[in-house]
């Protein structure tokens, strides 16, 4: 690298100092107390320009650069340089930052920012109207101490970043809102609030005109089903032209009334009217139970088997929770040729128990797989329907288990066979 003229030109200046002090030290004949007195000068010097640039540098804005040639020039010019390059990259910063800002306040869901002990650093608008947040007073107070909320505060303090919370509007019981939790940078915490309370109308009229119909449907049904039977048992009936369409009706008006009921038990789930009080539920009593009613289901019944390997307990609804180990397993068992097995399982993993359904049966195909927990959808719907399948059962399970905060993992290959594990959380368990 070419050294620069600033560099250069300082050179010089000590050479011709030196030259010159030698030269009057040669004249005088004190060469050493010449150079001395020189070298104490050019230092001297320097001193006083470290001491303007250090003085300079404390505030550079207040004086314009002191020295503008040799080394001290090259030295102050560099410096503005950089210092007017740091000062345009944070104006660009704080505009960037402005405009997030402002695009992020005119957003219509709630965003507030969260330092890593869960203090409220920023938030937007639509956090104040929809969390009732206020800027002069809520900034730097923990946001979980905000809320009377104790569905609220518990979601907070869970810091969870894969579960979404629905509920209230703090504050305002007409409206609902859905709250989820991001991480971002070094610990910190974005709190997401969406106003979903339009959603939960339409679910409500949905779920509402559901169970109307179904309930409606049910004493028309139950009349004919009597009469049905009626028929069946009436002496004047008994001709054989007659036998066979009266035993279709009773069986579609059985099939009926199984949808109707389970269609009412999933709009009881839906609406979350349950039982509030937890059994203490014996799950190994449960699946021992299940498997013994279900080898009744096939005459050519696979093999079904228990395989109990924890001692846990399950906090439930223990009619819930039988009702979808009982889907699972005359699923199971539907699918699975006479030679087959069907395994019941009950495990610890760590902090969670599992209880898993596997069979070596057909199993499912793997675009079916994301969307058989779907209301009436069937792989195979004439199948389904021939053996009085609702299409309903795997939708049963889904929210029993979201019910019990716990998770549906599906995992089936054709021709392999199919697993339904059911992860219950810590929370859940007793033992
Ligand atoms: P269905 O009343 O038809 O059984 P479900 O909701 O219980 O309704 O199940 C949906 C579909 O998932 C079934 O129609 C079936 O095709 C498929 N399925 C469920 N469990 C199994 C299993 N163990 N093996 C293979 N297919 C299954």
């Amino acid at each position: 690298m070419n050294p620069r003229p600033g560099w250069l030109g300082e050179l010089w200046r000590i050479v011709l100092l030196l030259a010159g002090a030698s030269f009057v030290g040669w004249v005088t004949g004190e060469i050493a107390l010449w150079l001395l007195l020189a070298l104490a000068a050019y230092t001297l010097r320097n001193l006083f320009n470290l001491h303007r640039l250090s003085r300079w540098l404390g505030d550079p804005a207040k004086e314009s650069i002191p020295i503008h040639f040799g080394i001290w020039g090259d030295i102050y010019s560099q410096i503005a340089r950089v210092n007017a390059h740091q000062a345009e990259r944070e104006s660009r910063l704080n505009r960037l930052v402005d405009e997030y800002q402002a695009s992020t306040a005119a957003l219509p869901d709630g965003a507030v920012a969260m330092d890593a002990r869960g203090r409220i650093r920023w938030f937007n608008d639509a956090a104040s109207r929809l969390l009732g947040l206020v800027t002069a007073k809520d900034i730097g107070q923990p946001l979980q101490n905000l809320f009377r909320n104790p569905e609220i505060t518990a979601f907070l303090q869970a810091r969870s970043f894969e579960q979404l919370l629905e509920t209230n509007v703090p504050g305002d019981g007409s409206r609902r809102l859905e709250m989820r939790l991001a991480p971002y940078g070094d610990g910190q915490i974005l709190l997401l609030a969406r106003d979903v309370t339009e959603r939960f109308q339409q679910d409500r009229i949905r779920r509402d005109f559901v169970a109307n119909v179904s309930h409606e449907l049910r004493t028309p049904l139950t009349v004919i089903s009597g009469f049905i039977e009626n028929l069946q048992a009436d002496e004047r009936c008994s001709d054989k032209r007659l036998e066979r369409p009266l035993e279709l009706m009773a069986q579609q008006a059985a099939r009926m009334r199984h949808i109707i009921e389970d269609l009412l038990l999933l709009a009881r789930l839906e609406a979350g009217q349950t039982t509030e009080v937890l059994d203490d539920v014996d799950v190994a009593a449960m699946l021992h139970g299940v498997a013994d009613e279900c080898r009744a289901l096939r005459a050519d019944s696979p093999e079904i088997r228990c395989e109990i390997a924890s001692r846990r307990r399950l906090r439930g609804d223990p009619k819930q929770l039988r009702s979808a180990v009982v889907n699972l397993v005359v699923n199971a068992v539907h699918h699975t040729p006479a030679d087959g097995h069907v395994t019941l399982m009950w495990r610890d993993e760590r902090q969670e128990s599992v209880l898993e359904v596997r069979d070596d049966g057909e199993g499912i195909a793997p675009e079916h797989i994301p969307r058989i927990t779907e209301r009436f959808y069937r792989v195979d719907s004439g199948r389904s329907r021939e053996r009085g399948g609702t299409g309903l059962g795997l939708a049963i399970v889904k929210h029993v288990l979201r019910y019990h905060a716990a998770k549906l993992e599906i995992q089936s290959q054709p021709d392999a066979g199919s697993r339904f594990i059911c992860r219950f959380p810590p929370s859940r368990l007793i033992g």
